[in-house]
This record gives C-alpha cells, sequence and structure tokens, in this order.
C-alpha cells in the first residue's frame, strides 16, 4: 500500500523519535523515498506509527529501502 506525503502525515510521523533517523531528513519516507543522509540501520519504529496503521503499509526502513509501494 501507498502513503501520501501530506501535512497530516509529517504530524503523525514518528521518524523524529527514532535511532535511525539523522537530523535534517525530511521524515514520512514511506511517501518521500529514501534519504541520502541515512545509510546505518539503528532500529525504525514505523509499526508504532498512525500513518502506518492507516495505510496498512508493511515492513519498514522506508528511509533506507525507499517509500512504501
Ligand atoms: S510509517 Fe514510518 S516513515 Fe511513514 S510516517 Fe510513519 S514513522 Fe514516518
Ligand atoms: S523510516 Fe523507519 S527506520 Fe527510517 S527513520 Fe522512520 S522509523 Fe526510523
Amino acid at each position: 500500500m501507498k502513503s501520501a506525503n501530506t501535512v497530516e502525515n509529517h504530524i503523525e510521523c514518528l521518524c523524529a523519535q527514532c535511532p535511525t533517523y539523522v537530523q535534517g531528513a525530511p521524515g514520512v519516507f514511506c511517501a518521500t523515498d529514501k534519504s541520502p543522509r541515512i545509510k546505518q540501520k539503528k532500529g525504525c519504529i514505523c509499526t508504532n506509527c498512525h500513518v502506518w496503521m492507516k495505510n496498512h503499509l508493511s515492513g519498514g526502513y522506508f528511509c533506507i529501502e525507499g517509500m512504501a509501494r
């Protein structure tokens, strides 16, 4: 399933609280695709996110592996 790059999703996104996140990256990677700033997996908290649940996403690490498709 897909996600969308909306203001509401930016508010709900948990990426800024994630150990993998790198300051300054945009967040909502499930909709905006991978970030060149983020390279190292340190855990993913996407499955706790309301955006993940409401869009019936699967998997995580969208910041490294690319957006939900
Ligand atoms: S599912 Fe992950 S990438 Fe998408 S908004 Fe939630 S925390 Fe951010
Ligand atoms: S996509 Fe997952 S791993 Fe990447 S910053 Fe967001 S919660 Fe963390």
